[in-house]
């Protein structure tokens, strides 16, 4: 499938499954608009590597998504937006009478608001264009709870919540909204959580991987982001455009049981 003329803005993109989205949807021919906080040169080289790798238009726009007027920017700045993926995010562990409440403000505004001001400032565009695509990354934690991730969990829940209106509020346009739901991926965001749960149960990197990471995903493997980029252009299909305001988990099982 060919997506050739499209424009697609992947939020919280210089890593992890953001990156890897960006990857298959420039493969796909869309041009993509990568985007982060930072604004370092290793960002700008990313978008031009994927730019060279597939002879489309790959861009790099800082935006802070904690912040809703620069989510909004960064679609104005990207001048179009067919594909939207809401990707940024980022995770605290702590039980919730020891939350830090700053910490509980930026889950929710990058994790969920950040959503909202995207998904509300692309939603003309895709209507101008006539054709659009928003893919919310939510999780497995959209669905289901854990401990310690107060925060985490709500605003995914919340994602999932927001994707069914924003189907709703679009159902008789040719713009779809869903969510991917993923289990555990590894990426940096993952990978950090490694050392302190070593150190808290005194196992091995191994034992952690498999015994607690991978406790609850039955396949007892990790998904991959090039898995999650093969979600995306599968909902950008046409194969897909009367699938709008579900989940689709990529979790090896996890929310089957
Ligand atoms: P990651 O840490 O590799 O990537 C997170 C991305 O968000 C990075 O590009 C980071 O720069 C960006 N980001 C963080 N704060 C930002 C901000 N204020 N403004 C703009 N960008 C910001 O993590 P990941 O695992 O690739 O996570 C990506 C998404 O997938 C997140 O929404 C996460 O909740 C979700 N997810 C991850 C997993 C997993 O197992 N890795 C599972 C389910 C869902």
């Amino acid at each position: 499938m060919s997506l050739a003329g499209k424009t697609a803005i992947i939020t919280g993109s210089n890593s992890g499954i953001g990156l890897g989205i960006a990857r298959e949807l420039a493969r796909a021919g869309a041009d993509v608009v990568l985007n982060s906080f930072t604004d370092r040169d290793e960002d700008h080289a990313l978008a031009a590597e994927i730019g060279q790798q597939t002879g489309t238009k790959a861009r790099y726009i800082k935006a802070d998504m904690s912040d809703g007027d620069a989510c909004r920017a960064l679609i104005e700045q990207a001048g179009a937006c067919d594909i939207l993926v809401n990707n940024a995010g980022i995770q605290h562990v702590a039980p919730i009478d020891q939350f830090p409440a700053d910490k509980w403000d930026a889950i929710i505004a990058i994790n969920m608001n950040s959503a909202f001001h995207t998904t509300a400032a692309a939603l003309p565009m895709m209507r101008k264009a006539g054709w659009g695509r928003v893919v919310n990354i939510a999780s497995a934690h959209g669905l289901t709870a854990s401990p310690f991730k107060a925060a985490y969990i709500a605003a995914k829940h919340g994602v999932v919540g927001m994707t069914k209106t924003v189907a709703l509020e679009t159902a008789q346009e040719p713009i779809t909204c869903n969510a991917i739901c993923p289990g555990y991926v590894l990426t940096p965001l993952v990978e950090a959580q490694i050392p302190n749960t070593m150190k808290e149960y005194n196992m091995s990197r191994e034992d952690v991987v498999k015994n607690v990471l991978l406790e609850r995903q039955p396949s007892k493997e990790f998904a991959t982001v090039e898995q999650l980029g093969g979600t995306t252009i599968f909902l950008c299909s046409d194969a897909a455009a009367q699938i709008t305001g579900t989940t689709i988990s990529v979790d090896g099982g996890w929310t089957a049981l």
